[in-house]
């Protein structure tokens, strides 16, 4: 069965510029997806990865982060990588309960000098090579630096 390709004009829901789409089904469903979806020409997709990043990077920057190096497209990887790292280590953090105000007090400060290491994580290939972390792992890493530091 031949594949028909059609050519469509669509308008940038944000710009308004008219640019062109080839769209692979049978002509009535492409119009109706032409006509249904949102469209985002080119560059305003940039801008609005680049605003994401940004977004994240002030969140992570008022914790204690600093920017990323690498690619354009590594960064706002790497950057949406960490927030979702950083919020495993918050879960973990809120999930767990102590009977004493020492323990409290020292799983505090074990959290706070794990957060220290990840700040020395600067390159976005690192957080992208570290992807898969979970929280046992960040678990297991805060209970190290817990003996560490233990009194
Ligand atoms: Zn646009």
């Amino acid at each position: 069965m031949a594949e028909e390709v059609y050519d469509y004009n669509v308008k940038c829901k944000t710009c308004r510029t008219t640019f062109t789409v080839q769209l692979f089904d049978s002509h009535e469903k492409n119009l109706f997806v032409v006509d249904k979806k949102d469209w985002f020409c080119d560059q305003c997709k940039k801008d609005y990865f680049k605003a994401e990043t940004d977004k994240r990077l002030n969140e992570q920057k008022s914790i204690g982060f600093s920017e990323l190096t690498g690619t354009d497209k590594s960064v706002s990887w790497g950057t949406k990588i960490r927030e979702e790292l950083i919020n495993k280590v918050n879960y973990l953090k809120q999930s767990l309960s102590f009977d004493l105000d020492e323990e409290k007090e020292l799983s505090d400060k074990a959290f706070e000098a794990f957060f220290s290491e990840w700040h020395q994580q600067t390159t976005a290939k690192w957080w992208i090579d570290n992807r898969r972390m979970n929280v046992r792992d960040i678990s297991n890493r805060v209970a190290e630096i817990k003996k560490e530091i233990q009194p």
